[in-house]
């Protein structure tokens, strides 16, 4: 293996002056010397292994370039593994096939409405937004459901309507309840079996990789892409991989696409960049977004930095190890809710995970505090055990993570106590003393919203969304002795006036955070000036994401990934091939 690069910053970089050392694991970017070996040389190097990155070394290969795959773990699928391997895409072919109408100027709507809602002008020729961000609207639109089409028509996945598990219904929008959503069921796909059967995310992964074998693309596991290399022009003509502490140095005659994921699992950007901790996430451990230093060493514009694919998750979890097995999709139970250290509810506990949480960020100026810093999900004996099993719900009503109580001021106390316990790794948040009495006031409240079957405060139950997904995620259990719900807002149930009554910990999280550097609608990393960095390419978590923070439906982040790395392997294939010796 050759080290033949002098790796500099980034300032160095841009004024050509090469001075800065960085330590060989050290991530950045560093610049070719004259007649520079590579230890390989590929026109498209692709980095990472997950949804963005095996798409795109499909497509790659199959528009007749060379690819090498680069992975940091030692087994490839990424996150996108762990995944239920749902892909949101408009304009599908489920939707065609049905003779249902996914209109190009609707679904933009619905997505500009979504994503920029502060903005959103439905008179404005890019609908208020600006050209750019605009751009990337319209790049996923017009070529979603083209990628979905190719990876079926190359064999590369076996693709069918997601039907919303257990329920014989296509999967409802996460903003249904809006005039620009036209189409709010049946964007969603999943993979399926030769047999028909529908799969989840390691069915996915497992799809494209075989495409990969398929293809005899190298894949090389538990190489770290630390330093992308870049020539006297600012081209990047590829990449310094660590793997145990060699360098192995690949050469890109076209690109290299990154597709490494987030950030979430990296505490010091956690730090830097989110104003409310992600305590934390269900990615993968490897999301560490690597990609942020490369590319910002590279010159990229970062954007998005503050954003994530959110989702409450259980404090106790975390406490243990802030890799979770899932987040707290869905709440469920009926008879529950949620409430802050004051007792007072702040969100439709059935909204989707990605807007629900964001309940926790918000910001009392005269407190100079988070109220919602945590919420606690109370609920009663029916839920407890009509519901017992369904995550978190412990399968025993007083097993942890729950915590339980004789009455909702026993309740009170005893979650208090907790607080105290673990106050160190909490700013030290307890209770207001006022809580007890304010938890009461809010169930009573809650008890007549769920006896009218409408609530008036957070308008839980009302969206097609709530409902839709609550059989999904929030089953009775067949084998319970408590009566259905024969409320008008199945969502809803009051609770019992005796207890027990228990209590769950949740805090902020993630499924993966979604900021790094921009792109344009070619898939290609932007510098300062909105320039393309030549040979330079992201898609999937690692990059800004094209929707900033909106969660269109299920199967969004996917969606997004395999669109974007679609698309840069599309638009590396047009690069007009540097020299191998860069
Ligand atoms: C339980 C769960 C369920 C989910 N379900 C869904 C769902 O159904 N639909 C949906 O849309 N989303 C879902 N998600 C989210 C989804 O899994 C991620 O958003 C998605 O996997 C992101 O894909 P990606 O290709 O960007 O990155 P990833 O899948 O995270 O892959 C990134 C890869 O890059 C590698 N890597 C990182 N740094 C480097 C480096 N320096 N060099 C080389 N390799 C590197 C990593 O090891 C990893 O293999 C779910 C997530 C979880 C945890």
């Amino acid at each position: 293996m050759s080290d033949s690069s002098k790796p500099v910053s980034r300032r160095d970089l841009l004024t050509g002056a090469a001075a800065a050392t960085l330590g060989a694991g050290a991530l950045g970017a560093c610049q070719a010397s004259p007649g520079r070996q590579w230890d390989q040389a590929v026109d498209i190097v692709v980095v990472g292994s997950g949804a963005a990155a095996a798409t795109a070394a499909v497509i790659a290969s199959d528009n007749g370039d060379s690819v090498l795959m680069l992975e940091k773990a030692s087994t490839v699928g990424g996150t996108a593994a762990k995944s239920a391997g749902v892909l949101w895409v408009p304009d599908n072919f489920t939707l065609r096939e049905r003779g249902i109408e996914d209109l190009r100027d609707d679904c933009l709507r619905y997505m500009a409405r979504f994503a920029y809602p502060e903005r959103y002008d439905v008179n404005s020729p890019t609908l208020g937004v600006s050209p750019g961000e605009f751009s990337l609207l319209e790049a996923f639109y017009d070529n979603a459901s083209p990628a979905m089409d190719r990876l079926r028509d190359a064999g590369a996945l076996n693709l069918a309507e997601w039907r919303m598990f257990a329920l014989d219904r296509p999967a409802t929008d996460y903003l249904d309840n809006v005039p620009e959503n036209k189409v709010p069921a049946g964007r969603a796909l999943g993979p399926v079996d030769a047999e028909g059967k529908m799969g989840l995310g390691t069915l996915l992964m497992e799809q494209l990789h075989a495409a990969i074998n398929a293809r005899d693309i190298p894949v090389l596991t538990g190489h770290r892409v630390v330093r992308v290399v870049l020539n006297g022009d600012g081209r990047v003509v590829g990449v310094e991989a660590d793997k145990d502490g060699a360098i192995l140095s690949v050469g890109a005659r076209k690109a290299v696409i990154f597709g490494t994921g987030g950030y979430v699992h990296n505490p010091e950007f956690i730090s830097k960049y989110q104003r409310t901790a992600l305590v934390g996430a269900c990615a993968k451990p490897d999301s560490t977004g690597d990609f942020i230093n490369i590319g910002g060493a590279a010159g990229a514009r970062l954007g998005n930095l503050s954003c994530a694919w959110r989702s409450q998750v259980v404090l106790d979890e975390v406490l243990v190890n802030r890799v979770l097995g899932a987040g707290v999709f869905y709440p469920p139970g009926d008879s529950m809710l949620q409430v802050n250290r004051y007792g007072m509810r702040a969100v439709n506990e059935h909204r989707n995970y990605n807007d629900r949480t964001e309940i926790h960020s918000v910001y009392n100026p005269s407190r100079a505090e988070f109220p919602n810093q945590l919420m606690f999900m109370v609920y009663d004996q029916r839920t407890a055990e009509a519901f017992a099993g369904v995550y978190p719900i412990p399968s025993k009503p007083a097993d942890a993570p729950a915590i339980a109580g004789d009455s909702l001021a026993d309740l009170a106390d005893k979650l208090d106590a907790r607080l105290a316990e673990i106050a160190d790794q909490t700013g030290g948040l307890r209770l207001d003393p006022a809580f007890a009495d304010k938890l009461a006031t809010t169930v009573a409240r809650f008890n007549g919203f769920a006896q009218a079957g409408r609530d008036d405060d957070f308008r839980r139950g009302e969206a097609a969304y709530d409902t839709e997904w609550h059989p999904v995620f929030s089953p009775m259990r067949a084998d319970t002795d408590w009566p259905a719900n024969d409320s008008p807002n199945i969502t809803m149930h009051p609770l019992r006036d005796e207890g027990p009554y228990y209590a769950i910990i949740l805090a902020a999280g993630a499924l993966d955070t979604c900021g790094g550097p921009v792109i344009d609608a070619k898939a290609r990393v932007l510098d300062t000036q909105d320039q393309p960095i030549p040979g330079l390419y992201g898609a999937g978590n690692c990059i800004a994401s094209p929707s900033r923070e909106a969660y269109y439906g299920a199967g969004h982040t996917l969606g997004h990934a395999v669109t974007f790395g679609y698309i840069a392997a599309n638009a590396a294939h047009d690069e007009t091939p540097a020299g191998a010796d860069a």
